[in-house]
């Protein structure tokens, strides 16, 4: 499959936050815009999976009211009246600051985002990987697509925004002329893996707390949070408790099936709230991300490592992480919409400089009509 038309075309690859918001910018800006995604669904780290009567993210979320580009988007696809802020409690203590959470989980956002995409004629393409990301002579970008049955397609543009990995960009994008030193600070990025299990508990849990750090060698979470202790129990039939761990993906755990990981967590869970039994858990379910949180930034901005080529990769993002660690949404949100303005800015440009170039021409068919008499 090959697109013949690549006026003002984008493939933007990766159909999580970022990927999203670039997606339904420049589909509104009018561009052509086909989003690649690797998984089934779209989400990214927000994915997300029915519990119950309503949809649950499979890692935990919530929004603060610093959020200012990400409350910003939320007014704007009109899902505002849907979030609520609720008080929280953080290691034991009162926070002063407010959680926000949407009645009906962050798929709102998500599936707003997707629907805005494909009314303005855009197209996600899922279960797809991209395999690489080339030039041609035209200056256009081939990107190149697999399929889980092997087939392989292109996807021709005049630009590519790419939302994954640093790590992974440079995987796609060994063709692309880019500066060698440059290639070697987005490889530098280091990540930190998560694996993230939910635990949908037949009883409210007593503890009253929405997150806790679990610090300790016997226990291979760090972070509890106690979604419906916060949220309420909404239409999930229980209540929701969230265990986080951070390894690396050489750690033995990495590699073990998801019903050893649970059992684990629940065997160190257990230690710390004695009273809870195996029959209390409803259902659980096991997440691993790789690339789940940006350790080392690059001082240099990299997010445009060749001409037309955008990289909005949560990596390239400097997070605040001493103040607001749980302000990741926001940055993402506000670097698509750098990139955006970018890619808009230079459109523009483009046709101004094409309109220029028409007139000219004329002008010059004119004055030599008259010159000849
Ligand atoms: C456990 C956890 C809790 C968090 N909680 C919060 C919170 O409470 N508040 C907050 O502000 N932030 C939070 N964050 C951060 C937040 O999730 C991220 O900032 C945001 O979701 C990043 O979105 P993204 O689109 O940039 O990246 P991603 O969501 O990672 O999306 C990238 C997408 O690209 C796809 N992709 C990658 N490579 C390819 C390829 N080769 N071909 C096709 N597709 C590809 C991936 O499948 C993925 O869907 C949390 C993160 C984690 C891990």
């Amino acid at each position: 499959m090959e697109e013949t038309d690549n006026r003002k075309s984008v493939c933007i690859i990766g159909a999580g936050l970022s990927g999203l918001t670039c997606g339904m910018r420049l589909a509104r800006a009018g561009f052509h815009v086909t989003v690649v995604e690797e998984l089934a669904s779209p989400g990214g780290l927000l994915a997300y999976t029915r519990i119950g009567r309503e949809y649950l993210e499979l890692t935990p979320h919530h929004l603060r009211k610093s959020d200012k580009s990400l409350l910003a988007l939320i007014k704007e696809m009109g899902v505002e009246d849907k979030v609520a802020w609720f008080d929280s409690t953080w290691q034991g203590r009162a926070s002063h600051r407010k959680v926000g959470y949407f009645d009906g989980g962050f798929s709102c956002l998500i599936s707003s985002l997707s629907q805005e995409i494909t009314d303005h004629g855009g197209r996600i393409c899922f279960s797809t990987t991209v395999a690489e990301i080339s030039r041609l002579s035209s200056g256009s970008y081939r990107t190149t697509c697999v399929l889980p049955n092997s087939t392989r397609f292109v996807i021709d543009s005049t630009y590519v925004v790419f939302t994954g990995s640093c790590r992974t960009f440079i995987n796609v994008s060994h063709g692309l002329p880019i500066e060698m030193d440059d290639r070697d600070t987005m490889m530098n990025v280091t990540y930190s893996a998560k694996i993230s299990a939910f635990m949908v508990l037949k009883h409210e849990n007593s503890q009253m707390f929405y997150q806790q750090m679990t610090k300790g060698a016997d226990v291979p979470f760090d972070r509890i949070i106690n979604h419906t202790s916060c949220f309420g129990q909404r239409g999930y039939g229980g209540s929701v408790v969230y265990l986080v761990g951070s390894c690396r993906v050489t750690d033995p755990i990495w590699i073990e099936s998801d019903s050893d990981i649970m059992l684990k967590f629940f065997t160190a869970y257990k230690k710390l709230y004695r009273s809870i039994r195996k029959s209390d858990v409803k259902s659980w379910r096991v997440t691993k991300i790789r690339y789940a949180q940006s350790e080392q930034y690059p001082g240099i901005d990299l997010t445009n490592p060749c001409e037309n080529l955008y990289v909005c990769s949560t990596g390239l993002a400097r997070f605040n992480t001493a103040d607001i660690p749980e302000n990741r949404m926001e940055l993402t949100v506000s670097l698509a919409g750098r990139i955006c303005q970018m890619i808009t800015a230079k459109e523009e440009l483009v046709q101004n400089e094409s309109d220029t170039l028409t007139e000219v021409t004329s002008l010059t068919r004119e004055l030599t009509d008259v010159s000849r008499g």
